[in-house]
Parts: C-alpha cells; sequence; structure tokens
C-alpha cells in the first residue's frame, strides 16, 4: 500500500491523539484535533462502539506508522528487523522508528515535522560525519553528526523550526549545537524517551497472529 496522501488531520482524529503532522499548526488554535477531536468521517461521532481486540491491535500499529509517516510495506520491513534483533521486539520496534533519519533531524528542530524532515533529507540538505546522505530511513548511530550542508543554512524553514524547537525540547539521546547547526547522537533512544502514547506490545500481538 502506498504512503497516505490525503488530509492528515484526519489521521489525529481517526486515532484520536495529537500525532503533530504539520508542524506549527499542530501547537495552534487551527489544530484540527482541538476543534473536533471525534473520528472523521459520516459516522465520526458515534458513541459506545464495542472494539474487538484484533481492532484495538489494529489501531495501535495505525497509530505508530502514522506517527512515523511509513507504508504498511516500510512498517512491516521495520517490525521484521525489530524481531530479528535481541531483547523486547516492541521496543526494537521503536528505537528503530526513532533512529530514521527524517525523524532525528525532526527531533534535533530542523525541521518541523517528519514529513518536512524525509522532504529535506531527500533533498540533499542534510551531511552526516561530513558527508551527504539524502535517505530518509537511514538509521543514525551513536555518535553521528547530523549538520545543515553549507549552501542550505539559509533555508527560513530550518531556521523557523529552530527557533520552535523549545516547545519540545530535544531529547536527552541528542544533543543540538543550535548556533553551529549540528546534532550529534550521545546514544541510542531507550524506551522512556518515546513519549507518544504507544503500546508497542499490541503491534507485536497484531504481527504475531
Ligand atoms: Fe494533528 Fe497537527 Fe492536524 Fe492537529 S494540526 S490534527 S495535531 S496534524
Amino acid at each position: 500500500m502506498a504512503r497516505y496522501t490525503g488530509a492528515v488531520c484526519r489521521l489525529c482524529r481517526r486515532e484520536n491523539l495529537k500525532l503533530f503532522l504539520k508542524g506549527d499548526r499542530c501547537y495552534s488554535d487551527k489544530c484540527a484535533f482541538d476543534r473536533r477531536s471525534y473520528a472523521p468521517g459520516q459516522h465520526g461521532q458515534r458513541r459506545g462502539r464495542k472494539i474487538s481486540d484484533y481492532g484495538v491491535q489494529l489501531r495501535e500499529k495505525q497509530k505508530a506508522k502514522r506517527l512515523y509517516g511509513l507504508s504498511e510495506k516500510q512498517f512491516h520491513l521495520f517490525f521484521e528487523k525489530a524481531e530479528r534483533q535481541k531483547n523486547v521486539t516492541g521496543t526494537n520496534l521503536l528505537v528503530l522508528l526513532e533512529r530514521r533519519l527524517d525523524n532525528v533531524v525532526f527531533r534535533l528542530g530542523f525541521t518541523n515535522s517528519r514529513s518536512q524532515g524525509r522532504h529535506f533529507v531527500k533533498h540533499n540538505h542534510f551531511l552526516i560525519n561530513g558527508k551527504k546522505v539524502n535517505i530518509p530511513s537511514y538509521l543514525v548511530n551513536t555518535g553521528d553528526v547530523i549538520e545543515i550542508k553549507e549552501n542550505s543554512r539559509n533555508i527560513k524553514a530550518i531556521s523557523d523550526s529552530l527557533e520552535a524547537v523549545v516547545r519540545r525540547s530535544v531529547p536527552q539521546w541528542l544533543e543540538l549545537e543550535k548556533d553551529n547547526l549540528k546534532g550529534t547522537v550521545k546514544s541510542f533512544p531507550v524506551r522512556e524517551d518515546i513519549t507518544m502514547p504507544i503500546q508497542e506490545q499490541l503491534i507485536v500481538e497484531l504481527y504475531s497472529k
């Protein structure tokens, strides 16, 4: 299945959670979820619907997939990779998703959303350890230094995002040198660094059926 290209605010309303997919707008009073916090569509305001266990697991997977902006196939590939690793599969999955370069540039405040991060990475605006990397799914490693390319430093969207990063703060596993437009991966994220309410065990249960 291809990546979703429709109205992203519908996704927040569907998942009953602010997924912060639209940058600054998510923090303003224009947020569609704050205005209409019920599911989209004709039956969105129906109350008391019973959801099966499968439905609950499916929603949790959809929530994580939409948060990181992945297609079903990409998400499943990440799950398979997580399964092959040692330790807890659900935690492995979230850590892998967090290590994606499009997420990291967003977390560092270089972009105002993961989708903008993906766009900017594809357009060659970032260097990792001095080398050009334009693959949004690139997984960062401890010690990697991510910086904005010299001739991309005047992009207004980047400076605006950096101004706004105080609003969501940079996670502990990353270090931002705002003046140098540079960030360092201090360590891999741990479960506690991932603060969005995702119950990863439900995703594991869904894929284990
Ligand atoms: Fe979600 Fe942001 Fe749209 Fe609000 S503005 S509904 S948080 S994408």
